[in-house]
Order: structure tokens, then sequence, then C-alpha cells
């Protein structure tokens, strides 16, 4: 077990002030390549401004998803051969599902959130030309943490949303 520690301060995902009061914390599991079960400590926070509260959303992990954020990337990615993730074949292809429908969505998030820190708008001249995998490349680069990389702002900017289906796979707190 390890604690979850941000070394920055996160936004408020309401209003943007930063998270620095700790009001407790809480568990969440989540499951290794190997089938094992981890389990993080993760701190709960309330905005000083507008007193919501939030949890701390380690880069290593997806809200709702039973797998760390590095082996769904693996999954979605197809490079390893055999799949590294100890899931059954259904299991492989209803993370494929989600995050292809996901997709659109969470390319529309990046840029409303470039848009709202006056980032220069990536331009997609020919998208229907271009692969998913290409297309998170120009977002967010193609290297390794790239699902991280899609997720993290999308969450710290409340933009993320769960289905039904995602939600019935994560694991219930201990
Ligand atoms: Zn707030």
């Amino acid at each position: 077990m390890f604690y979850v520690r941000c070394t920055e301060l996160i936004p408020c995902p309401c209003c943007g002030s930063d998270l620095k009061k700790v009001i407790g914390s809480r568990k969440r599991q989540y499951l290794t390549t190997s089938g094992d079960t981890k389990i993080l400590i993760i701190r709960r926070l309330r905005c000083s401004n507008c007193s919501r509260i939030h949890h701390e959303l380690p880069d290593l992990l997806v809200p709702y998803k039973r797998y760390a954020s590095a082996e769904i990337e693996q999954v979605l990615t197809g490079t390893q051969s055999p799949p590294v993730l100890a899931a059954d074949d259904a299991t492989l292809y209803r993370l494929k599902k989600w995050f292809n429908i996901q997709f659109p969505y969470l390319i529309g998030c990046l840029r409303s959130i470039a848009m709202r820190l006056d980032q220069e708008e990536v331009k997609e001249p020919s998208v229907l030309t271009r692969s998913v995998h290409q297309r998170i490349g120009l977002y967010v680069g193609s290297k390794p943490g790239w699902l991280a990389r899609i997720v993290r702002p999308v969450v710290n900017a409340n933009l993320w949303v769960h289905t039904r289906s995602a939600f019935l796979s994560a694991l219930p707190l201990s």
C-alpha cells in the first residue's frame, strides 16, 4: 500500500482555486498486469474557495477503471503481443470500445481546455485520414503516458464523464 501525494498544487475542477485543505483519505484499488490487487490511499481535499470536495487522482489511474492507466494504454495501443494485461478478451474488448466512444469527447475537452488556457490551437487538416493514435500524438504526444496526459487535464477541468458500464466495472471500495 502506498500513499499518493501530488507534489504540485491541484486546481479545483470547479473554480480553479488551489486545493490545499486535506480533510481525509480513502482507499482505491487497482489491478496490475499480473492480476494482483494494489491499494492506494488517495487524499480527499476541500476547496477553500467553493467548499466542494475532490479526490486527488494520481497519474497512474483512470477514473472508474479497475486497471492502471499504463496498462489500459498498452491495450489501446496494441503494441504488446501477447497483451500484458491478465484480462479476458471481453474485458480487453470493452476497454477498446470505451476508449473509441470517449475519444471524440476527450479530444473536444483538450481543445476547450487549450482555448481556456490560451494555448495555440492544434491544427488537424485531415482528420478523416488520420488514425486515432496519430491524432493523440498531435495533442499530447505519442510517448508512453499519453493516456495519463489526456485523462489528468480532463479530470482537473471537471469534464470527466463516466458511462454506466465503466462505473459498474469499478471495484467496490474496501
Ligand atoms: Zn473550488
